[in-house]
């Protein structure tokens, strides 16, 4: 089995080097990843200048290497060839979960996404770690549980055009209650409009706020979490809104 490993924080990240970690218990390793953090940067195809690829150690000594493109284009280029052929992709592990909405948004996620358009398992790995947490994260239980699924998608695969969007709570391997399949549940962003203005009296712009919560419905990714649970979110890239179609071919169109 050829994996590879890859997140949206970067080379450096180390939720990447416990993903690289875990997953070298299930056969050969592939460490491909962007050179700084790109989180929330979305699906990214970079196609106006060229990308640089250099090889890397990893804080343990594990050979990697750092490509100057997005998350996205760090699976593409592994996948155009770049490395031998590749049997799954699981990208993480991300040290916020990424549920909702937040999946559009989310370098980890997208790179999920890209493995899928080229026709391999995707598999993206967040862990939901407490607001405002300061210090080293444990990714220990992420990356055990993120082992055994993906032990699980190599042994009996997934079916075309899914990928699997795992959110992990932030507790021991012994304290979860277990995995469950989930839907989408519903991402509360707190954004607003933070307006400063620059040492000339130019206005500048961040999107400030408060962190997103979300609703703990049972069923949904936010849910599962909420309630001590592994949430496992199969994910497909055809967004076609499939109810209303019929209601708008009666529209009459100008
Ligand atoms: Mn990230």
């Amino acid at each position: 089995m050829h994996i590879l490993v890859t997140n949206d924080d970067g080379i450096q990240a180390p939720g990447l080097l416990a993903l690289a970690q875990s997953m070298r218990q299930l056969g050969e390793v592939t460490v491909f990843a962007p050179d700084r953090n790109w989180s929330a940067s979305g699906h990214v195809k970079t196609l106006d200048r060229p990308m640089r690829v250099h090889e890397v150690q990893l804080a343990d000594g594990t050979p990697g290497f750092a490509s100057d493109g997005a998350p996205s284009d760090c699976v593409a280029l592994p996948l155009l060839g770049l490395t031998k052929p590749v049997d799954v992709v699981v990208s993480g592990i991300n040290p916020n979960a990424n549920i909702s909405h937040d999946v559009t948004y989310s370098g980890t996620v997208t790179a999920a996404m890209e493995a899928v358009i080229s026709g391999v398992f995707g598999v993206a790995v967040s862990l939901n770690s407490p607001e405002g947490f300061k210090g080293a994260l444990d990714y220990s239980t992420a990356a055990s549980v993120a082992m055994r699924i993906v032990r699980k998608v190599l042994q009996d695969g997934l079916p075309k055009g899914i990928l699997l969007n795992i959110n992990v709570p932030y507790i021991q391997e012994s304290e979860l209650k277990g995995l469950l399949i989930t839907r989408q549940g519903l991402r509360v962003y707190r954004d607003v409009l933070d307006e400063r203005l620059d040492p000339r009296g130019r206005p500048y712009y961040w999107i400030g706020g408060e962190v997103p919560t979300g609703v703990p419905e049972d069923g949904t990714d936010f849910g599962a979490l909420t309630a001590g649970y592994v949430s496992i979110t199969p994910l497909q890239l055809d967004l076609t809104a499939y109810q209303v179609m019929d209601d708008l071919k009666t529209w009459k169109w100008e």
